[in-house]
C-alpha cells in the first residue's frame, strides 16, 4: 500500500500505519471469521490491519455459562494482541468502523480513517428485537461478554431483592426469568438456570426454597432446535421438562415491561427477567449500498464472498450471506460457517495477489450439538444422532478444544470438572450494577 498520509502519526485524519509495498489488507472484526482469516495469512506477504471495537477475541458459545455464573468472563475472552506475538505482517488499532467510502477504498473509524487494498468485513451479527422497542429496552440480549456479565448481575439482584420482600407473589416475579427464542442459545441458557435453581438456589438462598420460581422458554414454532431433526428436539423437550423448564411453543412475545411478559395468547407472566435470544441482525456500519444488502442486514455475497459489483470488498461470517443450490436461504450463522469462509477468503486473497485463480466456498457441516444440561446433550454429527451422556462429552470435549489458549482451557475444564462433582456454580457475584429498570 502506498500512500501519502498512511505513515504520518501526527495527522489526526489517519489511523497511524506504517507504509508498506505489500498489498494492504484490513479487516473489520476479529471473531471466528476475521480471525481464521489473519491466521491463515500469518507470516505471509501482505499487510494485514485488523480493526475491532474491542481488543479481545470473545467464544460466543460459552456466554451462556458466563450469564449463568458457571464459568469467569475471563476465561472465554483472549486479547488479539497476545495472539498476534508471533505475527509479522500485522497491525491491530482498536476502533468502531463507521462507514466506508468503496470509490475512494477508504475506512472511516472513531479514531481516523484508513485506506485498503482489500477490504474484508467480518463484523458478525447483533440481537434482533424486531423494532420491538419495549422489549429492547427492558429485556436483556446475549451477544458479547458484556451482555452476560448483565445478565448474571441482574439474575443475582433479582434474588437479593426477593429475599427482602415478604410479598409471596413479589418473590416469585423476583425469581422467574422467561426466555424467548427455542434455538441452540435459548435452550442451553433455560438448561443452565433450571439446574442453577435446582442445586445453587436452595443452598445459597435457603428462604427462597419454598418460592414457585420459574423458568420458561418461548418458541413461535412448533419445535426447540429448529435445525435439528425432529427426535433431537423431541428429546430436548423431555430434558427440559423434566429439569421444571415450563416450554411454551407456538406463542410469540408480544411485548414486556421489565414485570409482566405478554404472549400473543393473551397470557401474562409475571418476571423481573427477559432473555431475548429469538432473533439476530448483520452488524453494519454505513457505506454499503441498499441493494447488497438483505432484509437481515447481511451482505449479500458471490461464492467468493465478494460484494456484488467490487473485486476488492470481501464479507465473511454472520454478515455475510451466500445463497448456493445446497443452501438457498444462506448458510447457517454457525462459527464452523465464519471459520471456513475466512480460511478459503485467506487462500483467495493470495490467489488474487498472486494472479492465480481463486476457489469457491463450499460449506463442510460437521454437523451441530446442544447441551442442556449435565451429562444431557443432542447431537447431530453427518448422519448420527444421538444424546445423552456421550453427545455431552462429545459437545465439552469439542467446546475445550476451540477456545483459545490453554490457560483458559485449564480454566474452563476445572470449572466443570468441579460442578461435575458438586453440581455447584463458581462465580456468583454482582460486580456490576444492572438494574435500571428498577
Ligand atoms: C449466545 C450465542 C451462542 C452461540 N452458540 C454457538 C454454538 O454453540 N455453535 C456455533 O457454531 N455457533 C454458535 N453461535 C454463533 C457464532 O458465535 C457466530 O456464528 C460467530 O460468532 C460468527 O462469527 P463472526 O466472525 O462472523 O462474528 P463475531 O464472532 O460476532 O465477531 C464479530 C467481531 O466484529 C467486531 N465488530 C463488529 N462491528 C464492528 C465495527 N463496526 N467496528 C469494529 N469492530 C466491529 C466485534 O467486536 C467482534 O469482535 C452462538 C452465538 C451466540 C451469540
Amino acid at each position: 500500500m502506498s500512500g501519502d498520509t498512511q505513515n504520518n502519526c501526527f495527522n489526526n485524519e489517519f489511523i497511524c500505519v506504517p507504509e508498506t509495498d505489500l498489498p494492504r489488507i484490513v479487516v473489520v472484526g476479529g471473531g471466528f471469521a476475521g480471525l481464521a482469516l489473519i491466521k491463515r495469512l500469518k507470516n505471509k506477504p501482505v499487510q494485514l490491519v485488523l480493526i475491532d471495537k474491542g481488543n479481545h477475541n470473545q467464544f460466543l458459545p460459552l456466554l451462556y455459562q458466563v450469564a449463568t455464573s458457571g464459568i469467569e468472563p475471563d476465561s472465554i475472552v483472549f486479547p488479539f494482541r497476545k495472539i498476534f506475538r508471533n505475527y509479522k505482517n500485522i497491525l491491530f488499532r482498536m476502533a468502531e468502523v463507521k462507514s466506508v467510502n468503496v470509490n475512494l477504498k477508504q475506512l472511516v473509524t472513531d479514531i481516523g480513517s484508513i485506506d485498503y487494498d482489500y477490504l474484508v468485513i467480518a463484523t458478525g451479527s447483533m440481537t434482533n428485537f424486531f423494532g420491538n422497542k419495549n422489549i429492547e429496552m427492558k429485556g436483556l440480549g446475549l451477544k458479547s461478554v458484556a451482555d452476560a456479565l448483565d445478565i448474571r448481575s441482574h439474575l443475582l439482584q433479582n434474588l437479593e431483592k426477593a429475599v427482602i420482600s415478604c410479598d409471596e407473589k413479589e418473590k416469585e416475579k423476583r425469581g422467574s426469568v422467561v426466555i424467548v427464542g427455542g434455538g441452540p442459545a435459548g435452550v442451553e441458557m433455560a438448561g443452565a438456570l433450571a439446574e442453577f435453581k435446582r442445586y445453587v438456589l436452595p443452598e445459597d438462598y435457603p428462604e427462597l426454597k419454598n418460592t414457585s420460581m420459574k423458568v420458561y422458554i418461548v418458541e413461535a414454532s412448533g419445535k426447540l432446535l429448529g435445525e435439528m431433526p425432529e427426535k433431537l428436539s423431541a428429546r430436548t423437550l423431555g430434558y427440559l421438562t423434566n429439569m421444571g423448564v415450563e416450554v411454551i411453543l407456538g406463542t410469540v412475545v408480544e411485548d414486556y415491561n421489565g414485570d409482566e411478559v405478554k404472549l400473543n395468547n393473551s397470557v401474562t407472566i409475571n418476571a423481573s427477567a427477559l432473555i431475548w435470544t429469538a432473533g439476530i441482525k448483520g452488524s453494519l456500519f454505513l457505506g454499503i449500498e441498499n441493494k447488497v444488502i438483505n432484509k437481515q442486514k447481511r451482505i449479500i455475497v458471490d461464492r467468493r464472498n465478494r460484494i456484488a459489483g467490487f473485486e476488492d470488498v470481501f464479507a465473511i461470517g454472520d454478515v455475510a450471506i451466500m445463497k448456493t443450490r445446497e443452501y438457498p436461504n444462506g448458510h447457517p450463522m454457525v462459527a464452523q460457517v465464519a471459520i471456513q469462509q475466512g480460511r478459503n477468503l485467506a487462500d483467495n486473497l493470495l490467489a488474487i495477489t498472486n494472479s492465480k485463480t481463486c476457489n469457491d466456498f463450499v460449506y463442510k457441516d460437521k454437523g451441530s450439538l446442544a447441551t442442556i444440561g449435565k451429562k444431557k446433550a443432542v447431537a447431530s454429527i453427518y448422519k448420527l444422532k444421538f444424546s445423552g451422556f456421550f453427545a455431552w462429552i462429545l459437545w465439552s470435549f469439542i467446546h475445550l478444544m476451540s477456545i483459545i489458549g490453554v490457560r483458559n482451557r485449564l480454566l474452563i475444564g476445572l470449572n466443570w470438572i468441579l460442578s461435575y462433582l458438586s453440581y455447584d456454580k463458581g462465580d456468583r457475584v454482582i460486580i456490576r450494577k444492572f438494574n435500571y429498570f428498577d
